[in-house]
């Protein structure tokens, strides 16, 4: 999803401009709260700002952005603030974010389901040399 106000000015010159540095702040204030401390990911400790993400922790995050007709992560900020940081968010990372959206868990913390990954990877014959250099297998 494209989330203008999200985005960083596309002018370096801009970077300055005091509108994203707002939305910058804002972002950083929220990940600080839902992180009790520096925003860093709930499931494998990244601390790297540009890879954080504020996750909705039951999902139904975009629906219930919509319901309450925000239009991008920026309006979710303010709201969350203006709410006194209500609970169900969580800061995760892109990739952990991401895993836990495509597979349902993260490899990070579900090593019995990465297992089972794998071992389908190995069944797959185009991915057996990847497979192997991944598993040592
Ligand atoms: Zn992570
Ligand atoms: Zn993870």
């Amino acid at each position: 999803m494209k989330d203008r106000d999200d985005m960083p000015p596309k002018d370096p010159y801009r970077f300055y401009n005091h509108g994203y540095r707002n939305r910058l702040r804002a972002r950083y204030r929220v990940l600080s709260h839902y992180s009790e401390g520096v925003p860093t990911c709930a499931c494998c400790g990244e601390t790297t700002f540009q890879f954080l993400a504020l996750d909705h922790i039951d999902g139904g995050g975009l629906k219930e952005r919509r319901s309450l007709g925000l239009r991008s992560s920026t309006q979710l900020y303010r709201y969350l603030e203006k709410e006194g940081y209500p609970l169900g968010y969580r800061v995760l990372c892109h990739n952990c974010n991401l895993a836990m959206g495509f597979y349902g868990y993260c490899p990070h913390t579900d090593m019995v389901h990465n297992e089972e990954w794998l071992a389908e990877m190995l069944t797959i014959r185009q991915y057996q040399p990847h497979a192997k250099h991944v598993t040592g297998y």
